[in-house]
C-alpha cells in the first residue's frame, strides 16, 4: 500500500540562511511562530563568501556571542596610489566576524526556539492553491512540498522567490568580490592584526577597492572587489586575482603564506531601491531588497535590521491586523532610502568617475579626523563629517604656502642686500 505523507504546514517559510533569513527565522521562532528556514548549501562553511567586517554595535544590537567573532579592530588604514593614512582608537571599534559561524549561530537559535532548519534544501517554486501557499523544495535530491502562510525571500542577489522563475528582472548595479583566506607567519599577522586596511586608487583597484582584514590568529582575509560598470577614465582593468596578488606582493611582501580558501560572490543592487518588496503573502528581505550599502559593500547588519523590520509586519499579517506588506515597504524606504541614495552617488563617483588625484586627496582630508569620525562617515553615512577635515587641510595648505612665501621673501631680501 502506498504511504501518503502529510504535507508539513508552517506559519512562515524563510528561503535563504544568510544574515537576513537567519535573523528573520530566529526572531519569528522566538515569538512562537512555526518557522522553517531552508538553505541550499549543505553547511555554512561552503559559501563563506563575506569578509564580515562590522562595527562593534552589531554584536550588542543583535545579541551575537563572542564565539562568532574572528577578531577585533581598533585601527583603520587607507592606502591609495600615492598616499596613506592610519587612524587608531583607544579601544576596539569593530569586529571581523566568522561569517560561517554567524549563520550557524542564527540557525542554531532557530532550532533552539522550536523552528526547523533544512540544509541542502533548495527552493524551486511556489503556487497558490485553494487559499494555501504550496512551496516546492528539493531536499537532499528529493522534491518535497510544504504549506505556509507567509513566504520570505531571503535569497540575497538571486531574488529567487519574489521573481517567478523565468520572469525578466530589471537591470541591477552589481559588484563582484573575491577573497583569499591565507595563513601567515606571526610577524606578518601582527603587522595587520587589529586593523581594517583598504586599498583605493588606480594603482590598487581603479573600479573598486582591495582590502586586508584580520580573521583570527595567523589568518588574514585579502580580497578585491570591482563595480561591474565602465570607469570614466580607466578603460582596462586586470582580473580580480591580479589585484589581490598585487596587495600580497607589493604591499604585504610576504615571503611565505598558505592559501586556505578562495571565496567570492556578486552583489546586485537596485538603484534608488526600486526592488519588489512583496507580492501577496511573499515578502523579500536583506540583499533581495538591496539592503547592502553600495559605497562600502557592507550588508550584514543592514540585512539583519531589515529582517527585524519585516518580522514586525509578518507578525501583524499572521495576526490578521494587516492584509498586505505595503507598510513594510514604506518603513524600509524611510529607514534606508536617503542614506542609500547618497551612498550610491558617492560610490559611483569614487569607483567610476574620480581621477587618481582626487582619490589621494580624500585621504588627506580625512587624516586630521579621529577614527571615531572616520567610522561615523564610512559605517554610519554621516558624510557631512568629511568637511570637518577640510578646514584643517586648507589651513595646512595655507601654512605651507605662507612658509614658502616667507622663505622666498627672505632669500630675495638677502640677495638684494648682498648687492
Ligand atoms: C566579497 C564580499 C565581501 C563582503 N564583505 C562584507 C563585510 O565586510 N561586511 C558586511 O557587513 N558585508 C559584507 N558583504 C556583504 C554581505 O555579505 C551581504 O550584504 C549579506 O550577506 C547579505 O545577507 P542576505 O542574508 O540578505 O543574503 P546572503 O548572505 O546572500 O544569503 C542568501 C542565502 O540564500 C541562499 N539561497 C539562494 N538561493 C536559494 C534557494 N533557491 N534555495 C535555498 N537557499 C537559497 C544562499 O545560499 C545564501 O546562503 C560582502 C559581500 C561580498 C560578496
Amino acid at each position: 500500500m502506498e504511504t501518503v505523507r502529510r504535507m508539513q504546514q508552517f506559519d512562515v517559510v524563510v528561503v535563504g540562511g544568510g544574515p537576513a533569513g537567519g535573523q528573520c527565522a530566529r526572531v519569528l521562532a522566538k515569538a512562537g511562530r512555526k518557522v522553517l528556514l531552508v538553505e541550499r548549501h549543505q553547511n555554512f562553511v561552503t559559501n563563506s563568501f563575506s569578509s564580515a567586517g562590522t562595527p562593534l554595535e552589531t554584536l550588542q544590537r543583535y545579541g551575537l556571542p563572542d564565539s562568532i567573532v574572528g577578531s577585533y579592530w581598533d585601527q583603520f588604514v587607507v592606502v591609495t596610489s600615492n598616499q596613506s593614512g592610519r587612524w587608531q582608537a583607544r579601544s576596539p571599534l569593530g569586529v571581523v566576524l566568522d561569517f560561517a559561524k554567524l549563520r550557524e549561530f542564527l540557525a542554531d537559535e532557530v532550532r533552539g526556539n522550536g523552528g526547523a532548519v533544512w540544509m541542502n534544501c533548495r527552493y524551486v517554486r511556489h503556487q497558490q492553491k485553494a487559499g494555501t501557499t504550496l512551496v516546492s523544495l528539493v531536499r537532499k535530491g528529493q522534491e518535497e512540498v510544504v504549506t505556509t502562510r507567509v513566504l520570505v525571500d531571503a535569497t540575497g542577489p538571486f531574488r529567487s522567490v519574489i521573481y517567478a522563475r523565468g520572469e525578466a528582472k530589471p537591470e541591477f548595479l552589481s559588484g563582484t568580490g573575491i577573497e583569499y583566506l591565507i595563513e601567515v607567519e606571526d610577524a606578518d599577522y601582527q603587522r595587520h592584526a587589529n586593523a581594517l586596511t583598504f586599498f583605493l586608487g588606480y594603482k590598487w583597484m581603479p573600479r573598486g577597492y582591495s582590502w586586508i582584514f584580520p580573521m583570527s590568529p595567523n589568518q588574514l582575509k585579502v580580497g578585491s572587489a570591482v563595480v561591474n560598470a565602465d570607469h570614466q577614465f580607466v578603460k582596462q582593468t586586470q582580473p580580480l586575482k591580479r589585484h589581490i596578488q598585487l596587495v600580497l606582493d607589493d604591499y604585504m611582501k610576504l615571503k611565505t603564506y598558505k592559501l586556505v580558501e578562495v571565496h567570492g560572490a556578486t552583489l546586485k543592487y537596485s538603484s534608488g531601491l526600486n526592488d519588489i518588496y512583496y507580492r501577496d503573502n511573499v515578502i523579500a528581505i536583506g540583499d533581495a531588497v538591496s539592503t547592502v550599502n553600495f559605497l562600502g559593500g557592507e550588508g550584514i547588519r543592514h540585512a539583519m535590521e531589515g529582517a527585524e523590520i519585516a518580522c514586525k509586519y509578518i507578525q501583524s499579517y499572521l495576526d490578521g491586523t494587516i492584509s498586505d506588506f505595503k507598510t513594510y515597504q514604506s518603513e524600509m524606504h524611510k529607514v534606508f532610502l536617503r542614506s542609500w541614495n547618497l551612498s550610491e552617488k558617492f560610490g559611483k563617483k569614487k569607483y567610476l568617475q574620480d581621477c587618481d588625484e582626487i582619490v589621494d586627496k580624500v585621504v588627506t582630508y580625512l587624516r586630521p579626523l579621529s577614527l571615531e569620525d572616520v567610522v561615523d562617515i564610512l559605517f554610519y553615512y554621516r558624510f557631512e563629517k568629511v568637511s570637518k577635515g577640510l578646514p584643517q587641510y586648507l589651513l595646512r595648505k595655507l601654512d605651507s604656502l605662507w612658509t614658502r612665501l616667507i622663505s622666498k621673501l627672505k632669500s630675495w631680501i638677502n640677495k638684494t642686500l648682498a648687492y
